[in-house]
């Protein structure tokens, strides 16, 4: 009998597919692999989650979702001064990703994205049959200029990058849109712990597209939550391309909550970034090459200790770190700030291993 796979696109059988960080159950295991917030989320998106428990949200989870999530768009547009017009709703930004993926890249088209940065660009381009193309970082993690790559369909830039949790400027990111002829795709899901952000290129009709996520910033990564910002006739013709009822009502409460309480995400912020300082500060006492971090995790190496028996000598103690390797650069770990307590245990594991 033929094997129904044998049926399968032959490019979609012999990829290999995005591999995200391990996802243990929760218990003993100290987490920072996936640069999921370390604290919970706002109590009004607990709230807004638990209000589904009642006769009224049972209503609700009778019916289809609203399929664009007005109240979320009027409160992300309050929360960032754009308007709501600006704002599509994603089940996470990955599916926000997916979309604008769909929308501007025919099959044989052109992804780019500078390297090394997010993993999932690669499996995009994979899926909507085009070629995938990277360019590289300068050694300061700046781009390189002239931008060699200006015919690509789409170009995918994380702001603040990962793994190296480094910044481009404003002007940096401005002045790659007007070298592309095409759109830019600006991801911003670290932006929460950043200094600036791109969304003034949108409002200035620049051919741009920032991408946000509830997952790191808000603490949200469980419910699946993301959001574009871009022009307003774009959002119409991107919303044809979703699927129709792309978050639930479950997720849209909740996202609604969270934006709407940004005293909760200062605050978050701040403590994060207190412990970045501290993380970054201990880790160059412990001898690692550490690259300064303006995300929720920070990139590193140690010059006499490979990261490789170092990720497993952590992984054998219960604390999960993300060991990445992009040839021909040596691999490097790249650690999630977590709380107070969790970072004494990280690096009191990492004292004694280098020590
Ligand atoms: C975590 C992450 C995302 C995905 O966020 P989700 O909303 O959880 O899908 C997108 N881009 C980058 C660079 C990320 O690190």
């Amino acid at each position: 009998m033929t094997s129904i796979c044998s049926y399968l696109r032959p490019d979609i059988a012999s990829m290999a597919g995005y591999t995200p960080g391990e996802q243990p159950k929760v218990g003993e295991i100290l987490k920072l692999n996936t640069n999921e917030n370390p604290y919970p989320p706002s109590p009004a998106a607990l709230e807004a989650i638990g209000s589904f428990a009642t006769p009224r949200g049972a209503e609700l989870l009778r019916r289809y979702p609203d399929p664009v999530g007005v109240d979320f768009c009027k409160a992300a547009a309050g929360a960032l001064g754009v308007r709501p017009e600006n704002i599509i709703i994603g089940n996470g930004s990955d599916d926000i990703l997916t979309i604008l993926t769909r929308a501007f890249v025919p099959q044989g088209g052109t992804i780019v994205s500078p390297t090394p940065s997010y993993l999932l660009y690669e499996t995009l381009a994979r899926l909507q049959g085009a070629r995938f193309v990277t360019v590289p970082f300068t050694d300061n993690w700046q781009l390189p200029d002239p931008w060699p790559q200006r015919g690509a369909s789409i170009t995918f830039l994380p702001n603040p990058n990962s793994p190296s949790g480094t910044v481009l400027s404003l002007d940096s990111v401005r002045r790659l849109t007007e070298q592309l002829n095409g759109p830019l795709i600006i991801d911003e899901a670290y932006a929460d712990f950043a200094d600036g952000n791109a969304l003034e290129l949108v409002r200035e009709g620049l051919p741009v597209v920032v991408t946000r996520t509830f997952s790191k910033g808000y603490g949200l990564a469980g419910l699946r939550f993301g959001f574009a910002v871009a022009d307003p006739t774009l959002i119409s013709h991107l919303v044809k391309v979703k699927d129709s009822y792309n978050c639930d009502a479950i997720s849209l409460a909740a996202a609604t909550a969270a934006i709407s309480d940004q005293h909760w995400l200062l605050e978050n912020r701040r403590l994060v970034l207190a412990t970045r300082a501290r993380l970054a500060n201990e880790l160059a006492n412990l001898g690692f090459e550490v690259t300064p971090s303006h995300a929720n995790f920070v990139w590193c190496r140690h010059p006499s200790h490979p990261a490789p028996p170092l990720y497993t000598a952590l992984k054998n103690e219960g604390i999960l770190v993300r060991l990445m390797h992009y040839p021909p650069h040596a691999p490097g770990l790249r650690i999630t700030v977590g709380t107070e307590v969790g970072t004494s245990r990280l690096l009191a594991a990492l004292a004694r291993l280098v020590g």
